[in-house]
């Protein structure tokens, strides 16, 4: 079974560095070396890995697709949140991630980030490690 683990988000479109949260999960699996997958089961929400040093990167990111993607377009999906699923299919749904001696095999500068496309919400991360 995967772990699921909840993510707060406070505006409508956010960036959340969990990647504390994934390896504190790969820690009490215990596995030394294997494949973290975090997997976001909802429709207008992704996960994306990227720079964690500089916080402007994910507010770049975020201005960026907001604007490839404006939230009112004369889109078909009449919801009002027609650019929330865009978005999170630009995004993607999961990401892997190797485990070398417990730890995520992250570059110096990468982090995990939960996005948020149409909170505030609170949301779902499912995370299982493989052996
Ligand atoms: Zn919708």
């Amino acid at each position: 079974m995967p772990t699921t683990v909840s993510v707060k988000t406070t505006r409508r479109i956010d960036m959340i560095d969990i990647t504390s949260t994934v390896q504190k999960e790969v820690s009490t699996t215990g596995v030394q070396d294997g494949i973290c997958v975090v997997y976001v089961p909802h429709t207008t929400a992704g996960i994306t890995i990227n720079e964690g040093a500089d916080p402007d990167v994910c507010e770049d990111i975020m201005a960026k697709l907001s604007e490839l993607v404006p939230s009112h377009r004369g889109y078909r999906h009449t919801e009002g949140n027609a650019d929330s699923h865009i978005k999170a299919s630009l995004m993607g749904s999961s990401v892997s991630i190797l485990v070398e001696n417990g730890r995520l095999l992250l570059g110096t500068w990468q982090k995990v980030f939960f996005c948020e496309f149409d909170g505030p919400r609170t949301r779902k991360v499912l995370i299982k490690v493989l052996d």
